[in-house]
C-alpha cells in the first residue's frame, strides 16, 4: 500500500517549498488511496520550538492538507532509536567508535591535505582479524554506522532519474553522540521504515541524505522506499527564495488575502504539469497525480501567475465566504458595515470582485460602499454643472418611484438624458461622486441599485 510522509523540521514556519512537498505528497497518497503521515522531526533541541509545530499544523490545516495518520514526534521515539542502536551494535553493522572530536578533526584534516575527501579512517571499525586500539579510560564512544566499503547505491528516483553514488563516497556515519542521542540520518531511517513508508518525496536538498538513509535502511533488514527529490523554488529574481525579498511563509497568504485554493493549484502547478492545464481542483490534482510530470528543473515564483490564479478563485467564490474573509480588513479601516441603510457586503463584493488580485484589494474596493462619502469640493463643481443640475434633479424625482432593479435604473437614467440632451458621463460623474465621493466606480446603474432607493435619496438631497 502507498504511505507517503511530509516530515517538517520545526524550526520556523511552513515555508512555500515545504508546503509543496506536503502537496505532493499529500495527493500522491490520495491518487492511489493510500496513507499520508506527518511526521515533526523535532530532534534539533536548539532549533526546534512547539510555536513552530503549531504555525505548521496551522498553515497545513489551512491548505487543508489532512494527514491520516500523526503527527509522530521524533522526540517522543528516542526509546525506539536507542533500540535500533542497540541491535546494529549486537548484528555488527554499527559499531563504537572511541576517537575524540579532535582526533577525528586531525585525520579529516590530514585527509584534506592529501587532496582526498575528508572522512573517518576506520580506526575503530571491527573488521575480521583486526586489533582495535585499547578503549581510553573516561571517554564517552559515537556509535558509527558501518557503511559498506565498496561497491555503490543507486536508487530510480522518480524525479531525478537513476542516481548512484560509490560507497567510497560514504563515510561511517555518526548514528548515536557520546550521550545516546540519535542524529538525524538515522531517525528519518528508522522511522520510515517503522512507518512503513513506501514514498518519499521531498526536496532535493536531502538527495546527498539518500544514500546514507538507504545503506542504513538496508542494514536493518527494512524494505527500501521510492524517492523522489523536488527541485526547489527560486524567487522571482531567480535566485534562492529568502524570507527579505520573498513572501516564503505560507501563512503570509492568507493575510494578504490569498484563497488556500489559488496556493495549492499554483504549487499544484510549480513543479509538475497536466498537459496544459493550469486551473485545476485537488479533486483533479488527486486523480492525476502518479509520480509523473514532475519538473525536474527549478521552479521560478511568478507572483503574476498566483494573482491570476487567486482572481480565478475569488471569481467563484461564494460571495458570503468573501465577506467574511473581507470584514476585519473594512471594519480595521472604519467601514459601517451594519449602519442604517448600509447595503449588503456580500451583493457588493459580488459587483467588485472581477478584477481583483486577492481579497484585500477588494476588501479596500469595497470600502466605498461603506464610508460617507465626501466629495471634493472643486471636483464636485466641475462635474455638478447648471446644464446637468436640471436633469439630476428630474433623476431624483424619478429615483422615489422607479422600479429598484439595475435595467429599471439604466432605462430610467438613458431616458432623463434624452430629455435633457446630455452624454451618459456628464450625468454618471457628478452621481458618482455624490454617492460615492469618487469618480472611479463599477457601472453606476449597479451602484445606485446596491446602495438602495433611501442612502440615494439622502445623498442626492445634499447637493440638489
Ligand atoms: N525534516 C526535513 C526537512 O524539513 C525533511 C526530511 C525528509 O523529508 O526526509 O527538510
Amino acid at each position: 500500500p502507498v504511505r507517503t510522509r511530509f516530515a517538517p523540521s520545526p524550526t520556523g514556519y511552513l515555508h512555500l517549498g515545504g508546503a509543496r512537498t506536503a502537496l505532493y505528497s499529500w495527493a500522491y497518497a490520495r491518487h492511489f488511496g493510500g496513507t499520508f503521515v506527518l511526521r515533526i522531526e523535532d530532534t534539533d533541541l536548539e532549533r526546534s520550538t512547539p510555536e513552530a509545530v503549531q504555525a505548521i499544523i496551522e498553515g497545513m490545516e489551512w491548505l487543508g492538507l489532512s494527514h491520516d495518520e500523526g503527527p509522530f514526534y521524533q522526540m517522543q521515539r528516542m526509546d525506539r532509536y536507542r533500540e535500533v542502536v542497540a541491535q546494529m551494535l549486537e548484528a555488527g553493522t554499527a559499531y563504537h567508535c572511541y576517537s575524540s572530536p579532535e582526533e577525528v578533526e586531525a585525520m579529516r584534516e590530514r585527509m584534506r591535505e592529501a587532496g582526498e575527501k575528508p572522512r573517518y579512517d576506520g580506526t575503530w571499525r571491527p573488521e575480521p582479524g583486526k586489533t582495535l586500539p585499547a578503549i581510553p579510560a573516561d571517554r564517552k564512544p559515537v556509535v558509527r554506522f558501518k557503511n559498506p566499503l565498496d561497491g555503490e547505491v543507486s536508487w530510480d528516483d522518480f524525479v531525478k532519474g537513476t542516481i548512484t553514488i560509490g560507497n567510497k563516497e560514504l563515510d561511517d556515519l555518526v548514528i548515536a553522540r557520546p550521550d545516546g542521542t540519535p542524529t538525524y540520518n538515522f531517525c528519518v531511517a528508522v522511522d520510515d521504515w517503522d512507518m512503513e513508508i513506501s514514498h518519499v518525496l521531498r526536496g532535493d536538498d536531502h538527495v546527498n541524505n539518500t544514500p546514507r538513509q538507504i545503506n542504513i535502511l538496508r542494514a536493518i533488514g527494512a524494505p527500501l522506499p521510492l524517492y523522489g527529490h523536488l527541485p526547489m523554488i527560486l524567487g522571482a529574481d531567480g535566485q534562492k527564495m529568502s524570507k527579505r525579498k520573498d513572501a516564503v511563509n505560507v501563512m503570509d497568504y492568507p493575510a494578504q488575502g490569498y484563497l488556500p485554493e489559488a496556493i495549492l493549484n499554483y504549487l499544484a502547478r510549480l513543479g509538475w504539469s497536466h498537459g496544459d492545464d493550469e486551473v485545476f481542483s485537488m479533486e483533479q490534482v488527486c486523480a492525476w497525480f502518479d509520480g509523473t510530470h514532475l519538473s525536474n528543473s527549478a521552479a521560478q515564483f511568478n507572483i503574476e501567475k498566483l494573482n491570476w490564479l487567486n482572481n480565478h478563485y475569488i471569481k467563484q467564490a461564494d460571495n458570503e465566504r468573501l465577506a467574511a474573509l473581507a470584514q476585519p480588513r473594512m471594519l480595521a479601516a472604519g467601514a459601517v458595515l451594519e449602519g442604517e441603510g448600509a447595503p449588503s457586503l456580500p451583493a457588493v463584493l459580488a459587483l467588485m470582485k472581477e478584477r481583483v488580485s486577492t481579497v484585500n484589494e477588494l476588501a479596500d474596493a469595497a470600502m466605498l460602499f461603506f464610508r460617507t462619502p465626501q466629495p471634493d469640493a472643486a471636483l464636485m463643481t466641475q462635474h455638478l454643472t447648471d446644464a446637468v443640475k436640471p436633469a439630476l434633479a428630474q433623476f431624483a424625482g424619478r429615483c422615489k418611484t422607479v422600479e429598484w432593479t439595475k435595467e429599471a435604473l439604466a432605462a430610467m437614467i438613458k431616458e432623463v438624458l434624452a430629455a435633457n440632451t446630455l452624454k451618459m458621463p456628464q450625468m454618471a460623474m457628478p452621481l458618482r461622486l455624490i454617492v460615492t465621493g469618487q469618480l472611479q466606480t463599477p457601472a453606476i446603474d449597479a451602484v445606485l441599485q446596491i446602495f438602495g432607493r433611501d442612502v440615494i435619496l439622502a445623498r442626492l438631497a445634499k447637493f440638489l
